[in-house]
């Protein structure tokens, strides 16, 4: 072994999955090279339910790491000093790499794992013998076996013993592209990107589509949607986004129905328009991020009434939580500073002064006959413009 570490992923849920196993195996490893790609020459491969990521550059894995954090169907990821499966190599490596960097720590504990039981030490042997040689580097630390600052864990696998100090959160949920496909409705908000990123993290690819008023709205509205897309790929990996002008459909509602029915009205077009961009695309469920009795638009009776235009599941990931639960995983995601730019959306442009906030559907219905539905739908379909936003980070 000429490199002296390695990054460490540990995946959860995945390894109920059974039969599946090597499926969801699969995807994991493919979105971590995927992650990796352009960053440097990196062999990736799976050993006993942990991803092993090597490279022979040293000086790439503090980056590699920190975009190992982004990969769904990760609990946890650490960089791993690599020793023989010998008990002198290991007190070897932890002198050396591990005990150094328990400096600035006040308490610490070792643990051990076995996973090659021939090893002629059980685990709480090798945690002491590691226990020791840490001591004896910072004589200061104290043992805490209940609720230590940092633990050193010593895992003795099948090709070597690897040895790590301090794991990092990983994203948790399930690989990208382990659960079909669904179609983002992407508003240049707080609140859709987060509901996107929660499908993706439950294995979803995502495809987005937004909906643009220009020249009632500027380019730069656009350009901030992108741009979230492109922060949201960090993590969903590259997102297609379908731009689809309404004009037509809010100029054509203006004209022809009553004021305060515009939202919805608009509302149901943009659902009718996410189904067809679905279907044709292949998703099998529509994403908004609506939450219940934020606005006017997002009463149950208001959701009753687009849900009645969609043709397939419509999710809701926000639909229980508040505000500010939805704020701090926008910032965690790293989507909140774009998505509080101050640009026009498209809704805004024709807010109507006094939405109804119960709105019988067979209201809207009356209202919509007064419109060419189909002609419009059209229209605005075929003036999309399709923006491919690949990860920020890459
Ligand atoms: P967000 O913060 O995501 O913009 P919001 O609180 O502003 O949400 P609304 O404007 O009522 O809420 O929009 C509700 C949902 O409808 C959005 O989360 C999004 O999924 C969808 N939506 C709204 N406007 C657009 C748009 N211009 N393009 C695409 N989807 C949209
Ligand atoms: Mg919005």
């Amino acid at each position: 072994m000429t490199q002296k570490r390695c990054i460490l992923l540990k995946y959860g849920e995945l390894i109920l999955k059974g039969l599946n196993k090597r499926f969801f195996e699969d995807k994991l490893l493919e979105s971590v090279r995927e992650k990796l790609s352009g960053l440097g020459d990196f062999k990736v491969s799976v050993l006993q339910s942990t991803v092993t990521v090597f490279c022979e550059d040293d000086s790439l894995y503090d980056l590699a790491l920190e975009r190992m954090q982004r990969v769904f169907g990760i609990v946890s990821v650490c960089i791993a000093y690599i020793a023989e499966k010998d008990p002198e190599d290991i007190c070897r490596v932890v002198r050396e790499y591990v005990a150094p960097s328990l400096r600035g720590y006040q308490s610490f504990k070792c643990d051990a794992r076995r996973s090659d039981k021939k090893f002629p030490m059980t685990s709480p042997e090798i945690a002491r013998m590691c226990g020791a040689v840490c001591l004896e580097v910072n004589p200061r630390l104290k043992v805490d076996v209940r609720d230590p600052q940092i633990t050193v864990m010593t895992e003795i696998r099948d090709n070597f013993a690897f040895i790590h100090a301090g794991s990092l959160k990983g994203a948790g949920g399930m690989p990208v592209a382990t659960s079909g496909k669904v179609m983002l409705l992407l508003s240049g908000g707080i609140d859709s990107p987060v509901a996107g990123h929660l499908l993706a993290k439950r294995g979803a690819q995502l495809e987005a589509v937004h909906f643009e008023s220009y020249p009632y709205t500027s380019m730069q509205a656009k350009e901030k949607v992108l741009d979230l897309a492109r922060i949201m790929a960090n993590y969903t990996g590259t997102i297609k986004v379908h731009v689809v002008n309404v004009t037509n459909i809010q100029l054509a509602i203006k004209e022809k129905c009553r004021e305060e029915y515009f939202t919805l009205i608009l509302r149901r077009f943009m659902m009718r328009i996410a189904d067809h961009l679905a279907k044709f695309y292949g998703c099998g469920a529509l994403v908004t991020g609506e939450s219940l009795g934020q606005v006017a638009s997002q009463t149950l009776s208001a959701l009753h009434s687009t849900n009645a235009v969609a043709s397939i599941p419509v999710f809701r990931p926000l639909i229980g939580t508040d505000k500010e639960e939805i704020v701090t995983i926008a910032r965690r995601i790293g989507t909140f500073d774009t998505s509080v730019l101050p640009f026009e959306d498209c809704c805004t442009v024709f807010t109507p002064r006094h939405p109804k906030l119960n709105v019988e559907l067979s209201k809207l219905i009356e209202q919509e006959e007064k419109l060419d539905i189909d002609a419009l739908i059209k229209e605005s379909l075929d003036s999309r413009d399709t923006a491919v936003c690949k990860p920020m980070d890459q």
